[in-house]
């Protein structure tokens, strides 16, 4: 038997999950299908809006201005993308995000590099590294891929901040750790309250003490709050290499947020193909368990990744989307997505919508550069919000008209 909805959202990462959430809150009966998870746990959590464009951007909402018409950004109107980011941020109110598209802040990476973007969770943003005073990074004796005195070094080198690196013991000597077994390791009270002594024995004066970003998943903030109590200084978190823990506690919160909202769920299930139908696609064809079923709705939200989320295939010709089969207009491999209009429906060659029912949103759609100019999250979140206001008026039309 079909399944059938107002919406159909496809994809579970940080596009779909907005675009979800905002449809089921203006009471939009939607039907979620995602083939995984999404990408969340892979990025860092922090919302990149707009941090590169000839040079580094300190304004996002400045630097929009000067957007080519074809960008997302440019297409729906900064005020949108504020719009979008205030959404956001009111939406995983739990996370207390911080900062603000005025203005850009510069948080360390996990080599000691400087990432523009405009807003964080608190852990995060405290590190901004704008703000004066001396830092103490630490680096977990246990923990890959994680060295404090490359990152202190690095963030040193341009003379404007002063910071040490340390590394100290955690879970005995020998142990080979990856970023989730000491997030979840470091929940234990006396574990995190016996690192917090051995920190506190190397640090000296510094202001600031920055930790690889592991601290804690569900407990995060007793985590932080302790260590700040134990050190009497701040605590900030600095992105690691993948899987990152701020990005599992943003797709927890996001994955809450859809289920309290109402919105219903088949994750595990990939769509193949669409069958046609009024405004051009009727319903989608989903495979999952060996079964296949047309899930049918008036209309349709695709968020289902760039090149690297699976939503577009790259062959050595040419390169399409991969539900609608549309084709991929030529450009660099990190800006490949496809061409909308500025409700986001799909267009065809002739630069007209192939389907009026459908919006695209997250690294599926082009005309952006999300990697090169620092705007993946913002862009995600900017379209997911905006396909969500386009399909909610859709659906009060088709709801008046009944
Ligand atoms: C490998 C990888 C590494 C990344 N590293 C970073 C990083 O270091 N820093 C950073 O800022 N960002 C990183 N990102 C995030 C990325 O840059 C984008 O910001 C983000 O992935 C875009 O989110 P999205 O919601 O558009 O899609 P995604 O989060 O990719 O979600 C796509 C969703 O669509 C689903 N889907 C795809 N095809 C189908 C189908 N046919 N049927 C059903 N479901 C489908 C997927 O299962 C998934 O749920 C990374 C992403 C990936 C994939």
């Amino acid at each position: 038997m079909n399944r059938r909805a107002d919406a159909v959202v496809v994809g579970a990462g940080l596009a779909g999950s907005i675009a979800a959430c905002r449809l089921a809150q203006a009471g939009a009966e939607v039907l979620l299908v995602a083939a995984g998870e999404g990408s969340m746990g892979l990025a860092p959590a922090w919302l990149d809006v707009l941090g590169r464009m000839s040079g580094p951007v300190s304004s996002p909402l400045a630097g929009m201005q000067s957007l080519p018409d074809s960008h997302p950004y440019a297409r729906m109107g900064s005020g949108v993308v504020q719009e979008a980011v205030e959404f956001f941020s009111s939406l995983v109110s739990s996370l207390d995000y911080r900062g603000g598209l005025e203005d850009n802040m510069a948080l360390p990476t996990s080599l000691g590099g400087r990432h523009l973007c405009a807003m964080a969770p608190p852990a995060m943003a405290a590190g901004n590294l704008d703000r004066a005073g001396s830092v103490a990074i630490v680096g977990i004796g246990a923990m890959r891929d994680f060295s404090a005195c490359l990152v202190a070094q690095n963030l040193s080198a341009g003379g404007a901040l002063s910071a040490q690196g340390v590394t100290v013991d955690f879970a005995g000597a020998g142990a080979d750790l990856g970023n989730l077994d000491v997030a979840r390791r470091i929940q234990e009270p006396k574990l995190r309250a016996q690192l917090g002594a051995e920190v506190l024995a190397c640090i000296g004066g510094a202001e600031r003490v920055g930790f690889p970003a592991v601290l804690g998943l569900g407990a995060h903030q007793e985590v932080v709050g302790d260590l700040e109590r134990i050190l009497g200084r701040e605590v900030f978190e600095i992105a690691t290499v993948p899987p990152s823990v701020p990005g599992l506690r943003l797709s927890s919160a996001l994955a809450v947020l859809r289920r309290t909202l109402g919105v219903k769920e088949v994750i595990g299930a990939r769509v193949t193909g669409f069958v046609p139908g009024p405004g051009g696609v009727g319903g989608l064809r989903v495979r999952a368990a060996s079964r296949s079923q047309i899930y049918e709705a008036d209309y349709f939200v695709i968020a289902s990744g760039g090149v690297l989320g699976g939503g577009i295939e790259v062959g050595h010709q040419a390169r399409s989307e991969t539900i609608l089969g549309l084709q991929i207009p030529e450009g660099p491999l990190g800006s490949l997505g496809v061409a909308v209009d500025n409700s986001l429906r799909p267009l065809g060659p002739s630069g007209d919508p192939v389907f009026q029912n459908v919006a695209f949103a997250g690294a599926t759609v082009g005309g952006a550069d999300p990697i090169g100019e620092l705007s993946s999250q913002g862009i995600c979140v900017a379209t997911g919000y905006l396909a969500a206001e386009v399909v909610k008026a859709e659906v009060a039309k088709v709801a008046r008209a009944k």
